[in-house]
């Protein structure tokens, strides 16, 4: 990295946990777009997952990784294990910034934490010019943001659109797990979002009655044994909830699709933004 920057190129840094898909290609085209160089690291970081969460069942696909990364003309690759990357008697944790506190903070305790840790770990390793991250996982993008901003690192953190499929269902690499019937509920969370942003272009601003009509949405794409973690509305710099909606908010839903043994967790959003900017 600091060779292409001695010689005046910017470098564009990609963090992914694998099983890569359009989403993460995007991310890369993005950067190529934007750098003169590319690294992507592919590292499924154990610190973001807590016991009950599905680490060990997390896909690997590294050799389709890489063929995918070379396609999307992708410099450099960096695969850490996780023995490199926690080395015995590592202790420091980077703990996340209050944005982190509500939403999947209130639902996953530590995620954040654990993201923070690993993507600080990634800059002071591959100090880029820039990094690219899917506004998908809109909280998280949040989080990076802000502890890039408090802990003046350097590198410019960069928001992309969220990359879906042609039925409207946004790309995940947890999408592999859904059986037919399971990904049909899945759909219910871009219906729930269209419909929500549909009465919001209609001219709704009550957020009770947007975040009704969302809940009750997505309640009736699923079964009894989905769980809905959150589905609510809130202001897009802060993640808090708003009175009413005259300034940017974003929608934002996590869903478990019930699979038997395994459940699967999804999230997606959608901003609204009364300014129409
Ligand atoms: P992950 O491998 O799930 O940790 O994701 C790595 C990066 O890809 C993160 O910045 C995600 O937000 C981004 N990403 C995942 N899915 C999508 C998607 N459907 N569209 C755009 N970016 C995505």
């Amino acid at each position: 990295v600091r060779q292409h920057q001695q010689k005046g190129q910017r470098v564009g840094l990609v963090p992914t946990m694998g099983a890569l898909h359009a989403g993460h290609t995007s991310l890369v085209d993005a950067a190529k777009h934007h750098c003169d160089r590319v690294v992507t690291t592919v590292f499924v970081n154990p610190t973001q997952f807590s016991p009950n969460e599905d680490l060990s069942r997390y896909p690997r696909t590294l050799n389709e990784d890489l063929a995918l990364l070379q396609m999307h003309n992708c410099d450099m690759v960096f695969v850490p294990d996780a023995d490199t990357m926690y080395p015995p008697g590592h202790s420091t944790i980077v703990h996340a910034p209050r944005i982190g506190l509500p939403l999947e903070g209130e639902f996953r305790p530590g995620h954040f934490d654990g993201v923070t840790t690993i993507v600080c770990k990634l800059f002071q390793i591959l100090p880029t010019d820039d990094a690219f991250f899917g506004k998908k996982d809109y909280q998280q993008w949040c989080v990076l943001r802000d502890m890039a901003h408090d802990l003046n690192i350097a590198t410019r953190i960069h928001g992309m659109p969220t990359i879906r499929e042609r039925d409207g269902l946004a790309l995940s690499s947890r999408n592999r797990y859904l059986n037919p019937a399971q990904r049909k509920r899945a759909l219910g969370l871009r219906s729930a979002l269209d419909a929500c942003e549909n009465l919001f272009q209609s001219g709704e601003r009550d957020v009770d009655s947007l975040q009704n009509h969302l809940q009750q949405t997505l309640a009736s794409h699923l079964i009894a044994d989905d769980q809905i973690d959150y589905a609510r509305i809130v202001c897009q710099r802060s993640l808090q909830p708003i009175p009413s909606i005259c300034e940017p908010c974003v929608a934002l839903l996590a869903v478990h699709i019930d699979g038997g043994r395994h459940t699967t967790r999804l999230i997606d959003n959608q901003e609204l933004d009364p300014t129409g900017s």
